[in-house]
């Protein structure tokens, strides 16, 4: 059967495996209170359905979401969800079974290149409450060295250029444009809500709004913007790989669902959410949203997270490609690998990491594997790969730095660092070549080719790793080690060596 609204209940019935429907009212007086920007397969596997939840057991009515898309290529998902009343298919796989939910908080979809003064104009909506984003790192415009705007980008020097006030074309410039029209009718300013996989994303939207709003010359907005705005920042956990062909195909078996664009993803999912909000929110801890009042309370779980979750996906990715695996799971089943990833979470990660209360760190590392070993949700390798100049400085040297001030034992971190450092070339094991899809790939390849069998070109550059690294000769030693075992044996011979 086709997704609509219409055939709803029929779905049901109609279903061999567990499937849950909407059965809230959608449309009609129910308000979109939330205005979300880039709606790709995360935002549709964790804050939509966490909204669908509020919905379906809260009767919540004010908070539906009006998904728009600001890039070209989005036109496919206004497509997708236009052609299917804005539902979609949610589908949880596990090892233990899979289950699908239609999820119905979606109500809504603007194109933004078709209509930019129709994007603006429901922002500034009185119903809107919350404006989100999952954009991209690249949304954001944000230089990482210099922490600032990337004022000189085009596509912002086209936004601040007050002839293209009502046609902006960033998110920046979406969001100030609205701002200043909610100000002029004496609304509150909405949330600017970043979900986007940052180390304090809120922080960052909000540093890169306020020089925007100051870069565009109207001192009164800019301060506006800096007193009113509330910029909660988050830390967001549910993988989500990109939907594939297949994923369509097995909808339609298992559950009869036709669905033009379903998204699969793991049970597991997790937000934890600073308390700050400038025009009210929905209910979220209703539905099992860790909302806390600081902000340092976020950072702690983040670096858990980011660490442990994230490090070890480093540590499978790398390693795993360049070894010749396609999935997480796949690397996961090899028993080396399995050790690894363990020994490094608990020996290495672990004591470096803040004691959190009521989290139970052991715990959260048994459901990290489980996650990982998760063999059908289909993880791909390039997919944790890609982005690794972004990824290495954050996932894995820290441990590493922190391990050298107390001297405790960092061999198995250097060995992830190594294999990027080696797998930056794009030839695996096999003498197969890959793409390396990083926008620092010309430089990273170049130092690489340089230092051979020595890291030190690569840690020579100063943007990704800093002098207590580069200068500390234990880390060094070790590194070049891992490195040079890696070039000669390959990743499956060197691996034993680091493992107990
Ligand atoms: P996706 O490719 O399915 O969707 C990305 C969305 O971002 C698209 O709608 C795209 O148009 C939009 N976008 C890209 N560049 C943009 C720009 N410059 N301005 C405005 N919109 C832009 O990807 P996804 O899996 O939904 O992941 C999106 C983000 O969610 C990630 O970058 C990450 O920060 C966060 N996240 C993803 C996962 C996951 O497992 N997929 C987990 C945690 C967090």
């Amino acid at each position: 059967l086709k997704l609509n609204d219409a055939d709803l209940p029929q779905l049901v019935k109609a279903s061999a495996a567990p499937l849950t429907v909407p059965t809230f009212t959608r449309g009609g007086s129910v308000k979109q209170g939330i205005v979300h920007i880039g709606v790709g397969g995360f935002h549709r596997a964790h804050f939509a359905y966490y909204m669908n939840q509020l919905m379906e057991k809260h009767g919540l009515a004010d908070y539906a979401i009006c998904g728009v898309g600001l890039q070209p290529w989005d036109s496919a998902m206004r497509d997708a969800l236009a052609g299917q009343d804005y539902l979609y298919t949610l589908v949880e796989r596990s090892a233990k079974g899979s289950a699908a939910h239609v999820v119905g908080s979606i109500q809504n979809f603007l194109f933004a290149p078709d209509d930019r003064e129709a994007v603006i104009a429901k922002m500034a909506h009185a119903d809107t409450h919350i404006v989100s984003l999952t954009i991209t790192e690249s949304g954001y415009f944000y230089n990482e060295h210099t922490h600032e705007l990337q004022s000189d980008d085009p596509a912002i020097q086209h936004d601040l250029d007050p002839a293209n006030a009502d046609t902006p074309s960033t998110t920046f410039g979406f969001l100030y444009a609205a701002l200043v029209r909610r100000r002029a009718a004496g609304l509150k300013p909405f949330t600017v809500l970043s979900c986007d996989n940052m180390h304090r994303n809120g922080s960052i939207t909000r540093s890169m709004l306020e020089t925007f709003a100051k870069l565009r010359g109207d001192a009164d907005v800019a301060a506006w913007i800096a007193d009113k705005v509330a910029f909660p920042n988050s830390m967001v956990d549910r993988i989500t790989p990109q939907t594939a062909p297949a994923d369509k195909v097995a909808l339609a078996e298992t559950f009869g669902i036709e669905d033009a664009w379903p998204v699969v993803t793991e049970p597991f999912m997790q937000w934890v959410i600073e308390d700050r909000f400038s025009d009210g929110r929905p209910p979220l801890e209703k539905v099992g949203v860790q909302v806390v009042a600081d902000v340092l309370d976020v950072e702690q779980f983040e670096k858990h997270k980011l660490r442990l979750l994230n490090g070890s996906h480093s540590a499978l990715g790398y390693p795993g490609q360049l070894a010749g695996f396609s999935y997480v799971h796949e690397v996961m089943n090899h028993p080396d690998f399995h050790k690894f990833v363990w020994q490094m979470m608990q020996q290495e990660v672990k004591p470096m990491l803040p004691a959190i209360e009521g989290v139970d760190i052991d715990a959260y590392c048994h459901t990290l594997i489980e996650r990982f070993e998760n063999p059908t949700i289909m993880d791909q390798l390039p997919r944790i790969c890609l982005g690794g100049s972004g990824k290495i400085p954050k996932f894995i040297m820290p441990s590493i730095a922190e391990a050298i001030w107390v001297t405790a034992p960092f061999r198995r971190l250097c060995f992830v660092a190594a294999a990027w450092f080696h797998y930056v070339n794009g030839v695996d094991d096999n003498g197969n070549k890959f793409e390396v899809d990083d926008p620092m790939r010309e430089e990273l390849q170049e130092k690489a080719a340089e230092g051979g069998a020595d890291p030190r070109p690569l840690l020579s550059i100063g943007t990704l790793f800093g002098d207590d690294l580069r200068n500390d000769e234990r880390f060094v030693k070790e590194l070049t080690t891992a490195l040079g075992l890696i070039r000669k044996d390959g990743i499956l011979k060197t691996l034993p060596k680091y493992i107990d």
